[in-house]
């Protein structure tokens, strides 16, 4: 159906809320940790994250992706588990995949503020003129912190020069804050 989705397996698309709801999952039976490399095939859990993507036709179509957490089997890696990522389809803890990112960069960079956001309507696409005029060129979530909570590393990195832009870094720095998982949401 979308030549980006080749990378998860699609297992079903539903309606939902007069949009469409493409359910997948990562085929890989093993991840690498993004701080070592290490290859894992010990899963820690799994959870869901969804994701805005290309409409069909006019149509909203929302990616409900099953993301898989593995253990660290590395035992000098400062990271216990972390989140697969799924290259090609969207950056980590983005809410958008990359297709419908680029588009919208296109769509800011010819069209910013309102005029954007209605052109992104009448494609079907919700997006605020506000985020065309800010986000562009990186959507993402920002500051909020992953799904990494209390016990999930093994301690607190001391490296120098961490100023969170590295979502492998940004999961062990933010042990402390007390943040919870939004980007399942
Ligand atoms: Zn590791």
């Amino acid at each position: 159906m979308f030549l980006h989705l080749a990378v998860v397996q699609v297992e079903k698309a539903t309606e939902d809320g007069g949009g469409l709801l493409v359910s997948a999952r990562v085929k890989t039976s093993e991840a690498g940790c993004g701080a070592c490399g290490t290859l894992s095939q010990r899963i820690h859990s799994r959870y869901r994250r969804r994701l805005q993507d290309m409409t069909c036709g006019e149509v909203p179509v929302t990616i409900e992706l099953e993301v898989r957490r593995w253990f660290c089997v590395n035992l000098d890696c400062p990271v216990r588990t972390f989140a697969e990522q799924v290259a090609g389809l969207a950056r980590p803890y983005a809410r958008r995949t990359s297709a419908l990112r680029r588009l919208l960069e296109h769509i800011a960079l010819a069209l910013a503020g309102r005029a954007g956001a209605h052109l992104a309507s009448q494609l079907g696409i919700t997006v605020s003129r506000s985020l065309l005029i800010r986000a562009l060129p990186d959507p993402e979530i920002g500051s909020i912190a992953p799904t990494a909570g209390r016990g999930h590393h093994r301690r607190r990195s001391s490296r120098p020069g961490h100023d969170g832009a590295d979502p492998w870094t940004r999961t062990w720095s933010t042990r402390s804050g007390g943040a919870h998982d939004h980007i399942t949401r």
